[in-house]
């Protein structure tokens, strides 16, 4: 029986009065759910808040990018040693929101993914269609081509200790969640495709529903049988909302 993980993005928003306020609201409202997994992935600035405002709670926090090599003369980027350092739990890789602004390719993210667990973090892997291509029928093709540049780079077991996360382009931020059905068809395609390589590993990969999720559909997308949790955008933004998604998943 996999543990439930619900993983809150907060992309580029906050301030450090903003997320005490929500960091405070956190942990009195989510520290006692301990039946699911819960996590704040922060902006690169406020990881330090993070890590002393959610110490001594079971809320784990993490980032939402990393640098896809390990050291060296990287201006501005940040390495899964250096976040490894400070205690963060996980990296969000290849979301769609980078790989379509910074041109991020499958190969990059497989990189980043590397690097993530070679240092002891627990990538959250993005995959997801865009509109264009779930209506011309390429859901499964394009979502095939992204898992399978990771397992071609790092092979299957490793996914025993990582997280994937089906974030459909078209339901991102949009309010236009999959439906329960549609999104549990990818996991199943998804966790079918790491079985054929590993069965142990597709067993127990997490695999994180991403794209509008509410209080209002969540608990419909957990229920069902691969959708092993959420990765939160918008409603990780609102304590109230969190809070009920996070009692979704227990
Ligand atoms: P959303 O974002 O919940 O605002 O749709 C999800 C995500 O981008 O991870």
């Amino acid at each position: 029986m996999r543990r439930k993980l619900v993983v809150a993005n907060w992309k580029m928003h906050g301030d450090l009065a903003q997320n005490k306020v929500l960091f405070d609201a956190f942990r009195q409202r989510l520290d006692h759910l301990t039946s699911a997994d819960i996590a704040v992935c922060v902006p690169y600035p406020y990881l330090f808040q993070a890590q002393q405002e959610l110490q001594g709670s079971h809320i784990a926090w993490g980032a939402q990018n990393v640098a896809k090599h390990e050291v060296g003369a990287y201006t501005g980027e940040v390495s899964a040693r250096m976040l490894k350092d400070f205690g963060a739990s996980y990296v969000i890789v290849g979301h769609s929101e980078r790989s379509t602004a910074y041109c991020e390719s499958d190969e990059n993210i497989a990189a980043k993914f590397v690097v993530a667990r070679k240092s002891g973090i627990t990538p959250v892997l993005c995959l997801g269609e865009t509109l264009a291509e779930r209506e011309s029928g390429l859901c499964h093709q394009v979502i095939a081509s992204q898992i399978d540049a990771v397992l071609k780079t790092v092979g299957a077991g490793v996914f025993a200790h990582a997280v994937v996360s089906y974030e459909p382009v078209w339901a991102i931020g949009t309010g236009l969640s999959a439906t329960p059905g549609q999104a549990q068809q990818v996991h199943a395609f998804i966790r079918d495709r790491i079985a054929a390589l590993d069965v142990h590993a597709a067993e127990t990969v997490r695999i994180l529903y991403g794209g509008s999720v509410n209080p209002l559909n969540a608990s419909q997308l957990f229920v069902m049988p691969d959708i092993d949790g959420g990765l939160i955008g918008r409603c990780s933004l609102n304590a109230n909302d969190f809070e009920e998604i996070c009692r979704a998943a227990c």
